[in-house]
């Protein structure tokens, strides 16, 4: 029984891995019908997927170039680096390549030029599965399964027991809306199920994301304005997932990125600033007049606004 075992459970998890990095380019791509034309190497290295096996990873694009068509360039010399741990705000007007950035450390695509480095070596280097299982996503919309709430959360980790799945609700302050239903975790939610509001939803996928305990983070945050009190509980959730775990956020609520270690703001597919909040306020640039424009309108939780101020 023994010897059946070893390769039933080598299977599982190479299914686990694939399951995990289909349910974040499910979110992340909204199952979009473009064929990937990005190829495995011949000598992968190998990359440890979760947190618990190894530190968190460092990231680095290295003056990258790239663009969807060969006749448009979007990102023009992209450099930046995360140290292992850090957290680095991307923010900028609609259409400046924040999500680009993402999908590309995704290796969604292919760069042009330059290099997308994940704990020091080329995307390009590593097994596509393993990369992207060492990736979790927190999308700015989840897709949730017509299933019960327990199984949307348990997705994020095939080998999750109850408990788990509990304690990462609980995480993601989602567990005493659960308990509070009728059929708790067993209650159905999606198409035909209960509906989740849009924080409920951020919070499954939080819970999904703590489960899965991906060495790297990237937090697609909500363009559509939260509430004061949904905005204050998902960004303590966001918290504990992405303590001591290297996270990339693209921001659109200025509140986010105040804590960041490093803001990158992004324009027409070039990095214009870049600092700490605090610095870049003080330097009175476009970061300082986007941040002088939220603050007067409406308060630091309201979106970035769309066009950067003159
Ligand atoms: P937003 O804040 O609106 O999400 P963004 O900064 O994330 O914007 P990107 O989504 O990275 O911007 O898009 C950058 C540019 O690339 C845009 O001009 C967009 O039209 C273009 N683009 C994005 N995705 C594709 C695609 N799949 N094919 C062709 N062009 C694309």
């Amino acid at each position: 029984l023994l010897q059946l075992y070893a390769p039933l459970n080598f299977l599982g998890s190479i299914y686990s891995s694939i399951r995990n990095a289909l349910v974040d380019l499910e979110h992340m791509f909204g199952l979009l019908e473009e064929t990937v034309e990005v190829a495995d190497p011949a000598r992968p290295v190998p990359i440890a997927a979760r947190l618990h096996d190894a530190p968190p990873v460092s990231v680095a694009f290295r003056d990258v170039h790239f663009g969807y068509r060969r006749d448009r360039e979007i990102l023009h010399g992209i450099s930046f680096s995360a140290a292992p741990g850090t957290l680095i705000a991307i923010v900028g007007p609609t259409g400046a390549g924040k999500s680009t950035i993402s999908r590309l450390l995704f290796r969604f695509y292919d760069v042009w030029s330059g290099h997308v480095m994940i704990d020091g070596h080329d995307v390009r280097d590593y097994r596509q599965a393993d990369l992207r299982a060492a990736i979790g996503v927190v999308p700015q919309d989840t897709v949730l399964f017509n299933d019960t709430i327990g199984y949307n959360i348990g997705y994020g980790r095939l080998d999750a027991t109850q408990e788990d799945i509990e304690r990462a609700a609980s995480l993601a302050q989602i567990h005493d809306f659960i308990v509070s239903l009728p059929e708790g975790y067993h209650t159905r939610v999606g198409e035909r199920g209960l509906k989740l509001s849009g924080g409920e939803k951020q919070r499954v996928a939080i819970a999904r994301t703590i489960l899965k305990d991906p060495r790297l983070l990237i937090l697609d945050e909500a363009t559509s304005a939260l509430d004061t009190h949904t905005e204050r509980e998902i960004q303590s959730a966001l918290r504990a997932v992405s303590a001591e775990r290297t996270t990339v956020v693209i921001a659109h609520r200025l509140s986010t990125v105040v804590d960041a270690d490093e803001i990158l703001v992004l324009a027409s597919g070039r990095v214009q600033e870049r600092g700490r909040h605090g610095d870049l306020v003080a330097a009175g640039g476009l970061y300082a007049g986007m941040w002088a424009a939220q603050d007067a309108a409406t308060g630091p939780d309201q979106d970035v606004p769309d066009e950067l101020p003159a």
